[in-house]
Order: structure tokens, then sequence, then C-alpha cells
């Protein structure tokens, strides 16, 4: 790849030593990548897989080439402009409540991920609450969430200044399904409330990252307004998955979210790095913990068109300049069309419920939660009650599975046991590679069960 001379003769390549260095640093990418454990292999079946797809590298080379910057709209009103419009589709894609959407009262943005967006909710309602306790009183506000809610919530209080002793992690169970329940958040809360703390700010999660386990967002949100805390759901990852109807029922109660961070488009909707979408109900509180207003900002003869439309993106956000990522998910929204991405879900959900079976059918595995969207968790049963060498076994059989080259699974671990989760949303997965998976783990798993003599 050649050498850089960090020195003053630092001189542009000539166009054959340029066309050279380039080569060598496309192979250097080729041959990384030709690894099956590295991402966009339709054997990647780990974390959860970000997609790419032709409409969104199309729309990201637009953004990235065009470099307009819509931090005020007067900047580049059509794409903030634009913003507004695919925030609000996207809303109603996913059939959120008409108080999220600017035809609604409320709005959205699209920000690079859920951390920021997150940090940006938070603060708005510490904000919101701080304003009529007084600053002083920041030691007392409490933030929720659950022993399976994403850490970026938790790393997001701390940012905004919680006590880290005031982050109230609230445990789930195998009997809700690992879901977050309403009694017990009322019984922490009442118990906050009791000793002088203020209840702050509740996350209700729509497919968890451990397990996809779906929290009780209408049960929750009554729960948050009781004590006039505010209601986040995060749906970063199964939100894509409301744009079909029979997903669309995980999502109820949304009305009564002050925010929703309900999907990010770069992971599970055809939609290169970066996108999330952020809705809130009032962009008022929102932006008053956002905005600024220097000098160098203002506009004269612009901006006083009065509309909803002109709105200034950098109050909406943690910095000021910022992508054109509205194109990019225009191009992905118009090039496959609410059915084209149904029809995408669809196949990747399908897959993922065949998986699951064939787990169920093998005596020798078992199922460790029923599976809601694409992820399925499952391990090798124990032989005997009690038997402390499964995690062992599983761990073995995972890392036989990951050597071999052919797929590439993580795990988590619930309840102390350790749990292989299988997550279908590889842009280029179908259902024969999960089949391939499947036949795969089989045939490891009888080389370790053997090994043990099992
Ligand atoms: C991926 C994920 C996040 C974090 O998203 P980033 O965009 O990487 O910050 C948060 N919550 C859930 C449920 C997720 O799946």
């Amino acid at each position: 790849m050649g050498s850089l001379p960090l020195d003053a003769s630092l001189r542009p390549l000539d166009p054959e030593a340029f066309s050279g260095e380039s080569r060598a640093v496309v192979n250097f990418l080729a041959e990384y990548y030709c690894d099956v454990e590295k991402y966009p292999s339709p054997g990647f079946f780990a974390y959860y897989p970000f997609n790419a797809s032709a409409a969104g590298f199309a729309g990201e080379m637009l953004s990235v080439g065009l470099n307009v910057v819509p931090f005020v709209w007067a900047a580049s009103p059509a794409a903030a402009e634009l913003e507004t419009i695919v925030v609000d589709w996207m809303g109603k894609l996913i059939g959120l409540p008409q108080r999220l959407l600017f035809s609604g009262g409320g709005g959205g943005v699209l920000q690079g991920s859920t951390c920021e967006a997150v940090v940006c909710t938070l603060a708005a309602a510490r904000d919101r609450a701080l304003a009529k306790l007084g600053h002083e009183n920041i030691m007392k506000l409490v933030v929720y969430a659950s022993d399976q809610t994403h850490v970026t919530i938790q790393k997001g209080a701390r940012l905004v200044g919680i006590p880290p002793s005031n982050f109230r992690v609230i445990q789930t169970s195998a009997s809700s399904g690992y879901g977050l329940t309403a009694d017990a958040i009322r019984a922490a809360v009442d118990r906050h409330v009791a000793n002088g703390l203020v209840p702050l700010y509740l996350c209700a999660t729509v497919g968890t990252t451990g397990l996809g386990a779906v929290d009780p967002v209408r049960e929750l949100g009554e729960e948050a307004q009781r004590h006039g805390m505010w209601l986040h759901v995060d749906a970063a990852y199964a939100g894509s998955a409301a744009i079909c109807p029979e997903f669309e029922g995980y999502l109820d109660g949304a009305e009564l979210a002050d925010s929703h961070e309900a999907m990010n488009p770069h992971k599970w909707f055809l939609t290169n790095m970066d996108c999330c979408c952020l809705w809130v109900a009032s962009p008022a509180t929102f932006t008053a913990a956002l905005s600024t207003d220097p000098e160098y900002l203002k506009n004269v003869g612009t901006n006083s068109t009065g509309k909803p439309a002109a709105i200034d993106y950098k109050d909406w956000q943690i910095s000021l300049t910022r992508r054109f990522r509205a194109i990019k998910l225009w191009v992905v929204l118009r090039r496959y069309g609410a059915i084209g991405l149904r029809g995408y879900i669809h196949r990747h959900v399908a897959a993922a419920k065949r998986f699951e079976r064939m787990v169920a059918e093998d005596e020798r595995f078992e199922v460790v939660v029923p599976r809601k969207f694409l992820l399925v968790c499952f391990r090798l049963r124990e032989r005997i009650a009690g038997d402390d060498t499964v995690d062992d076994l599983n761990r073995e059989l995972l890392a036989a599975v990951n050597s071999s080259g052919r797929a590439f699974i993580t795990h988590f671990v619930v309840d102390g046991k350790f749990v292989i989760r299988l997550a279908v949303a590889g842009a280029m997965t179908e259902m024969q590679h999960v089949m391939d998976a499947w036949a795969l783990l089989q045939g490891k798993a009888e080389e370790v069960l053997r090994r043990h003599q099992l």
C-alpha cells in the first residue's frame, strides 16, 4: 500500500502510482473480508446484523457527494424539509400515533445512532423536570430500565449528570419473557418516591438486544404518566418490523411516549450506516434542552416563513453540523417501497421461524425464549437437572461453529445460562443459509457430545 512520507515532501501521487496503490488497498480489503466471520456475508448471524443495499449505497453517495448541511433551515431548506417529510413517512409506516409526527404536533429527526438520540431525550427530560424542581435537585432524579435494557440508556444517564446510584435496574424473569412488568416498576417507583426521590425517565424496549424481549409499552406508559416520567420507547432493531401489520401491536401504547427511538434504519432496513430515527411528542420541550442561538447562525430575510417546515435541526441533536441522511432514507423508501420492505422483513422472519422450529424438534436442544422477530435464542439442553457442564458444552459448540469459518454466531447469558443467539437479518441471508447454519450446528453438536461421551 506504499508508505506515507510524513514530511514536507508529501506530494500527490502521479496517476500511475495512484492507480497501483489504490489497487493494493482494494485487494487488501478483499482478502481481509473473504473470511466469512466478517461483515456482510450471508453466514453472519452475530449481534444484530447491519444492512446495506444498492439503494442505501446510492443514497449514501448522494448524501456524501452533495455535502449539503441542513443545520439551520436557511443553510439548506430542501434538505431540512426532506428530513421532516421522510421521518413522517417512516413514522406512518410503522404506525406511530399522530402526536409523534410533524403532522400531529410532534416531530422527528435523523441522527447517527441510538446512543446520541438517547442522550438528547434524557437531557430534555432532565431539563423539563429541573425547570420545576430547581437545578440543585438533580441528585433526586431517577432513571429506570430493566436488566435487559440496552446499556446505552445507562451511558446516557451518566452523560447527562444523573447520579450513578439513581440509575435503577429492574429485574425481569422468564415468567414475563424477560419483559419489564408494570408491577415491578410500580413497586420500585413507590418506594423511591416515599424516600424523596423523583422518577424522571423510563425506557421501554421493543426487541431487547440480548433476547429480543418486548416490554409492554402501554402498561409502562401508564405507570410513567402516573408520575410525570418521560417515557422513551427503544425499538432500535425491531421497530423495522412494525411496517408489517402483524408486528404493529408491539408498539401499542406509543401515544403515551414522550420520545420514540423507534428504529435504526441502519440495522434492519436496508439503509447503509448511519441512520437513526427519533420522534418526540413535544418538539418545544425537546429543543429547549438542545437549542443555541448565537448571532452567527441568525439569518436576515430567511427562515422567517413561520412554516413548521422551517426547522433548524441543529436544535434537535448534539452537534451543530450534520449529514444529509434524509436523501439516503428517501432513496431506500422509494426504491423498495412499503411492499418491498415488508417482503424483506418477512423473508428473515420466516427463516428465523423455521430455524426455531428445527431447534425445537431436535431433542438435544431447547429454545430458551420464544422468538418474536428475527432472533432465536437456544442451547444444548441439560441432560440431568442441575448439570453444570452444559454451559461449557454450549461454549464449545459455539466456538466450533465459529472457527469453521462458515457462520458467525454470538451468545448471551441470562439467569446465569449461556445461550446461543442466532439473528437472521443479513441483507443477503436467505432461507438456505439458515438451513446450512442449522446443519452446521447439528454436526458440531454431534462432535462435541461425542467428545464428551454424551
Ligand atoms: C442497537 C441497539 C441500540 C444501540 O444502537 P446504536 O445506534 O448503535 O447506538 C440500542 N438499543 C437497542 C434495542 C438496539 O438494538
